[in-house]
């Protein structure tokens, strides 16, 4: 009886989390160049990002199954193959981002790489989980190189345990560039930060993931979400004529101290309400 009402309060909280998935989740967005050789393939929210090289690509993220055909279209939209996808990476193991990385492999022959902590998540088949095998496991540091190009993975933990931020020095015409791609800094409702049994480190592990994104230096402020950066409104300042829309490195200050505070109001929260988890 345990064991089934924990499953209930389980499917519950998933339902709850997938009624949230804002409409532009599996919106169509347009395709396009963000600075150098990296590209937005993703949708209206659920970002993916293409770097393009001699040797092939490097997609960050796969969004849902339902979500693929989106990001095929996208990256033929910009003159590239989907076949010539060499690696797959993620921002976290949550769905949202990760649950077609299976797919992408089988069709693709891409090397999926994550994070060590993320790693059992990605491999597991509970409902909703890709059941990926990973090809290779990245540790806080890691670097992944393809073509001349250099993604760092920095372990920025709490919303998942081996949450990743990605960071890249792109190569924009005369200018060097620094691209910060968030993994997330979000609590979600149910997130236990006081006394979670699961993952007693998980407030430690948000406050190191505050302390790593105040030190990445940012100019091309990226993550998970278009929501994160204001994807749509950088979009819009793009195709009216600016070449700099998407360089943002005080929005990208604003936006972690903003997430920071909302932690730490969270947290204390549950510290004074011990048991309650967020809304
Ligand atoms: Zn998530």
């Amino acid at each position: 009886m345990i064991m089934r009402r924990a499953m209930l309060l389980f499917f519950v909280a998933a339902a709850s989390v997938l009624a949230q998935g804002n409409p532009d989740w599996h919106a169509a967005f347009p395709a396009f160049r963000i600075a150098g050789n990296l590209y937005y393939v993703g949708t209206g929210d659920l970002a993916v990002y293409l770097i393009n090289t001699p040797q092939g690509n490097i997609l960050i993220n796969s969004d849902f199954p339902e979500d693929l055909p989106l990001i095929k279209k996208s990256i033929e939209e910009l003159g590239f193959k989907y076949g010539d996808t060499k690696i797959i990476l993620i921002s976290h193991a949550h769905g949202d981002h990760d649950a077609a990385t299976g797919l992408i492999k089988n069709e693709t022959g891409a090397k999926l790489m994550v994070m060590d902590a993320d790693v059992p998540e990605e491999e597991s088949n509970a409902p909703g989980r890709p059941g990926a095998h990973v090809d290779r496991v990245l540790h806080d540091g890691s670097t992944v190189e393809l073509g001349g190009s250099k993604l760092v993975a920095h372990l920025t933990p709490g919303h998942t345990k081996g949450c990743t931020t990605w960071t890249m020095q792109v190569h924009d015409g005369a200018r060097t560039l620094n691209a910060v791609i968030v993994g997330s800094p979000n609590v979600n409702p149910g997130y236990i930060l006081a006394g979670n049994k699961n993952y007693p480190r998980i407030a430690e592990d948000y406050q190191k993931t505050f302390a790593v994104l105040k030190s990445l230096p940012c100019d091309v402020f990226l993550g998970a979400h278009g929501a994160y950066f204001g994807l749509k409104a950088k979009y819009e300042k793009m195709k009216a004529g600016s070449k700099d829309a998407f360089i943002d490195p005080d929005g990208y200050k604003a936006y972690v101290a903003e997430r920071e505070e909302t932690f730490r109001k969270e947290w204390d929260r549950q510290k004074q309400n011990p048991g309650s988890a967020a809304p």
